[in-house]
């Protein structure tokens, strides 16, 4: 059960943050930048308004990664927090790991399928985007079992 406030944090404790109001969708992200910003073969963002969020605690670093694309960070420990980009406006993209309770936003799509690591499947249902779930260009629902 979803509460209206989701608390969230980086690794060390150091950066808290706490956001409000229903996600705006949920997806794995297979895109280069992401895998190589986290370490990780993918990633899961949730997408918040960016004027429902605040942090709380600690100091958040940021790196532009590509032109008016913003990810945060944490200062002492490194953990990826989110991202922003100049086109998505009043969004932030929280790095689903750093919520308390992230088992309350199953996702709901894979983004930038066409990126993954060749050797990357999960077998669920949801649908898989050449980009993102705004330019509809759906490659398959579910794996591709062949
Ligand atoms: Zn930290
Ligand atoms: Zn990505």
């Amino acid at each position: 059960m979803m509460s209206d406030i989701a608390n969230g944090g980086c690794l060390c404790g150091a950066v808290r943050f706490e956001v409000a109001g229903p996600p705006l969708w949920v997806a794995h992200c297979h895109c280069h930048s992401c895998r190589r910003s986290t370490g990780a073969p993918v990633t899961t963002f949730v997408g918040f308004r960016y004027s429902n969020f605040t942090f709380n605690t600690g100091s958040s670093g940021v790196y532009e990664s590509s032109p008016g694309v913003w990810r945060r960070f944490c200062t002492t420990c490194g953990t990826p927090l989110s991202y922003e980009a100049d086109r998505y406006d009043d969004e932030i993209h929280i790095y689903i790991s750093t919520l308390d309770h992230p088992e309350d936003y199953p996702a709901q799509s894979h983004v930038f399928y066409g990126e993954r690591i060749s050797w990357f499947d999960v077998h669920d249902s949801a649908p898989r985007f050449v980009a993102t779930a705004r330019e509809r260009n759906i490659v398959a629902h579910g794996p591709v079992d062949e």
